[in-house]
């Protein structure tokens, strides 16, 4: 006979347990809402372009942050971002993720010393970020880039 404890009961099958859905902070809620505008607006910026190898599959293209999300001074800042296909990104040898040697060097080729420089200042600058103001930002530049 199996009680009613219900760690027992999902142990024995009898019942399964229902975790409660965690729901998002408003603030965690903002700031997804800003990755999906900056992603929408770097995918616009580079035409839906890998900017290395110039493959064009939207579905395939993926945002890549040089500084990694967790330095939100630069998360939704354009300069940070490169707009990489699915190997450029990851997957290949020497994609972003597996070779971050490499690809600084690339980007510093591309971009150049002074966005490397410039970049990395901001990152480490200490920031209270104003969400609502970043939307704004992001839309208005998103705006301005379906209009050319
Ligand atoms: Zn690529």
């Amino acid at each position: 006979m199996v009680g009613w404890n219900p760690a027992e009961m999902a142990r024995t099958r009898m019942v399964k347990l229902i975790k409660p859905k965690k729901r998002k902070s408003p603030r965690q809620r903002q700031i997804t809402k800003l990755d999906k505008l900056v992603g929408e607006l770097i995918r616009l910026k580079h035409k839906h372009t890998c900017e290395r190898c110039g493959r064009g599959a939207p579905r395939q293209l993926h945002v890549h942050h040089f500084h990694g999300r967790r330095n939100h001074s630069v998360r939704w800042e354009v300069n940070n971002l490169f707009l990489l296909c699915s190997l450029c990104h990851k997957l290949d040898r020497n994609s972003a993720h597996e070779s971050p040697y490499d690809f600084m060097n690339w980007a510093k080729s591309v971009r150049g010393e002074d966005w490397y420089d410039q970049l990395l200042v901001r990152k480490n600058m200490i920031v209270k970020m104003d969400y609502d103001f970043m939307e704004y930002v992001l839309k208005k530049q998103i705006n301005e880039l379906r209009d050319e």
